[in-house]
């Protein structure tokens, strides 16, 4: 018998070639380390007072710490929370 067509070792293949791609999208969205804009539920308008200039994960001029691609300050997304207010400078 052949040791390459043996059932277990094709039973392990298999296995392990399923394994690969359910793992792939993960590691491709590990990579990037940001979420895509739909599943942010991106839009281009503010929500409310709430909107990417003043909240915590914006970057300055144009991007996130936590959604990928441009990122308009005066747009919104789920992931929004409030930039914390900044402490005067020389006040102690
Ligand atoms: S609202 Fe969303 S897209 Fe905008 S800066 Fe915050 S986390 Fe990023």
């Amino acid at each position: 018998m052949s040791t390459h067509n043996h059932p277990r070792r094709i039973v392990l293949r298999s296995l392990f070639a399923t394994g690969c791609a359910l793992c792939l999208p993960r590691l491709s969205l590990a990579q990037s380390g940001k979420m895509a804009k739909a599943q942010a539920q991106y839009q281009d308008q503010p929500k409310g007072d709430q909107k990417c200039g003043n909240c915590m994960h914006f970057i300055p001029p144009d991007s996130c710490m936590v959604v990928e691609g441009n990122i308009s300050s005066d747009a919104w997304c789920r992931l929004w929370v409030k930039k914390p207010a900044e402490a005067p400078i020389g006040k102690m």
